[in-house]
């Protein structure tokens, strides 16, 4: 990918990644890194995020890893902390840890309730509360793009059968861009969801369609919009989505 956006230039801007130690997160890195901006790549362990890139030859002259939990509240208090006295700014921030744990043979009520609640923890709180996290810092540097890294599963148009939890999570998280694209309307705030399509990773597993470098490039199609890009939409390939 190349810096072909007009409206700004990608080094002196700082991009967080949830979820980064593996599948989209980690590929999502990779191509910022190369892209030139400075990444906070966070996870609940960060340890092999630096020699997982090295090893794959990309610098990680621009690379900070964080310990983040985005289903603790506490862990996401000590981030908040981090990032407010460290790092200072986020320009973009990219809510992609997620979790997928119903029982693909269930039906509607098969999910149990702890794995539920810890679906909607993980899918929709964190990314709850990350935006609440870096949006005054946003607001402070008039520029911010928020990517809610979605699915179809949560398209109420196309809603199928079973995966509860995941379906639910889906939905309610695209609820988040709306709501969120509307109140910063005007602000230079992009907030979108994003789904990377049917990827290989461990989530979509190995008969999946897509190779990880075409969903990153889904996700980061959102993250790089222009000023006078779309917000508070739903988007696949940069083509919107029904709801
Ligand atoms: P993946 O390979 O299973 O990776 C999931 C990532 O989320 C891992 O880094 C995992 O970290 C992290 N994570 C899970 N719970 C977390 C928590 N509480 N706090 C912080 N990080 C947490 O899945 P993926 O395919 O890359 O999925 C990335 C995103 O794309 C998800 O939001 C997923 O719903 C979405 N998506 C994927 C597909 C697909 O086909 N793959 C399709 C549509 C949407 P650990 O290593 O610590 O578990």
């Amino acid at each position: 990918m190349k810096n072909t956006n007009k409206t700004f230039s990608y080094e002196d801007k700082t991009v967080v990644v949830t979820g980064a130690n593996r599948g989209l997160g980690l590929g999502c890195v990779a191509e910022l890194l190369n892209l030139g901006f400075r990444v906070v790549a966070c996870a609940r362990n960060p340890t092999s995020i630096k020699s997982d890139l090295e090893a794959q030859k990309i610098s990680t002259k621009n690379l900070i890893t964080q310990k983040l939990d985005v289903a603790s509240e506490e862990s996401l208090k000590s981030f908040e902390v981090f990032l407010k006295s460290e790092i200072k700014t986020c320009h973009v921030l990219i809510n992609n840890a997620g979790i997928y744990v119903d029982d693909p043979k269930g039906g509607a009520l098969s999910t149990s309730g702890a794995d539920f609640l810890k679906t909607m923890m993980t899918n929709v709180y964190g990314p709850y509360r990350m935006s609440q996290i870096v949006l005054p810092l946003m607001k402070s540097q008039k520029f911010g793009r928020i990517v809610n890294v979605s699915s179809g599963m949560g398209q109420l148009s196309e809603m199928g059968a079973g995966y509860p939890a995941y379906r639910i999570s889906k939905t309610a998280v695209n609820s988040l861009s709306k709501n969120l694209g509307v109140e910063t309307h005007g602000t230079n705030i992009l907030v979108n969801s994003v789904c990377p399509g049917w990827v290989k990773t461990d989530m979509g597993g190995k008969g999946a369609q897509r190779e990880i470098p075409e969903g990153v490039k889904s996700i980061l199609w959102a993250a790089l919009l222009a000023d006078d890009g779309p917000t508070g939409g739903y988007f696949r390939d940069g083509k919107s989505m029904s709801w």
